[in-house]
């Protein structure tokens, strides 16, 4: 049996790769996947992407990722997904899936019988996550996001589990390292630390524009991890952290004009004005106010504004 890897309907034998589509019951989609099964014994690594249909960046990185990995380089498993959400990338579709207008990283675990969205987190939490050993989720800033690269991983009550999952955050060479307690609730890195699997995501890339400096960065930072896990052999490269444990979002309660006062990576103080929204006759109608002190990390920079919108984050 350990010559053998099974996920859903991929195998991958001692020493080979796979590259097909995996298949999972009721999804009608087909997802790319890469499985690389490792001559050498190690642990199971998921890599994937695509979860927001429109970050292309972190989808080029985990492609990139799975074409270039060999076999008998690796100690253990990975498999790479690097469009997780086939239907969103292909229709464009900002943050939401289309069948259902939900954000697949807010409805994990999912569920069996529920909407298009929540029976892909499903079905990607029963076939996938539970069957690794750490999960690694790239996103970036989406078609109309930017941001400065940052990476995030859940809180959770299990301090082991916690700890590693902040080790992992913080092997990219990217400044800023959230500490989440849940207050995104659904999301994938939430879900698997909850089941006790190790769990990050990485953010780089903006706006719809495939950065291929950004690519790399991801890259790199899953090669990183790769080999402090002992998967991959190489130099460990440690970066200096920023650790943010407050991550403030402002959202939209009305539909108007959005007018951004600052800049993604921008320091700013509490009280300070982030940015309005006017009328369509240039009114303004709302002030955004910093409530803390701290350094802004994604900023919506689509003029059109609806209800419920995310306008920006501040971390501090
Ligand atoms: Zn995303």
């Amino acid at each position: 049996m350990e010559n053998r890897w099974e996920i859903g309907n991929l195998t991958a034998m001692k020493g080979e790769k796979t590259k097909a589509y995996l298949e999972l019951p009721t999804i009608e989609e087909k997802l790319p996947a890469v499985l690389i099964h490792g001559t050498g014994e190690g642990p199971k690594v998921l890599v994937m992407a695509g979860i927001h249909g429109c970050e292309y960046t972190s989808i080029d990185a985990a492609q990139k990722i799975g074409s270039g990995l060999d076999p008998s380089q690796v100690n253990g498993k990975v498999i790479v997904l690097p469009i997780a959400n086939p239907a969103s990338f292909y229709t464009r579709s900002i943050y939401v899936h289309p069948s259902d207008q939900k954000n697949l990283n807010r409805v994990f675990p999912g569920s069996i019988n529920g909407t298009e969205a929540e029976r892909l987190a499903y079905w990607l939490n029963e076939s996938v996550f539970k069957e690794v050993d750490y999960v690694i989720d790239l996103h970036g800033g989406d078609m109309i996001e930017a941001l400065v690269p940052f990476t995030i991983y859940h809180v959770t009550e299990e301090k082991s589990i916690c700890e590693t999952s902040k080790e992992l955050a913080s092997l990219f060479d990217i400044d800023y390292v959230i500490g989440s307690s849940g207050q995104v609730p659904g999301s994938t890195y939430g879900c698997a630390a909850e089941q006790g699997i190790p769990a990050i995501i990485a953010e780089a890339g903006q706006q719809g524009i495939l950065s291929p400096e950004h690519s790399i960065l991801l890259q790199e930072g899953v090669k990183n991890i790769l080999v402090s896990l002992g998967i991959m052999e190489g130099q460990l490269k440690k970066s200096d952290s920023t650790y943010i444990s407050v991550f403030d979002w402002y959202r939209s309660d009305l539909q108007g004009l959005w007018y951004p006062a600052v800049q993604t990576g921008a320091a700013v103080v509490k009280g300070q004005n982030l940015g309005r929204i006017t009328d369509e006759f240039g009114e303004t109608m709302k002030e955004i106010v910093s409530s803390t002190e701290g350094v802004v990390l994604f900023l919506v920079t689509s003029l059109a504004i609806n209800p419920n919108d995310p306008l920006l984050a501040v971390g501090a």
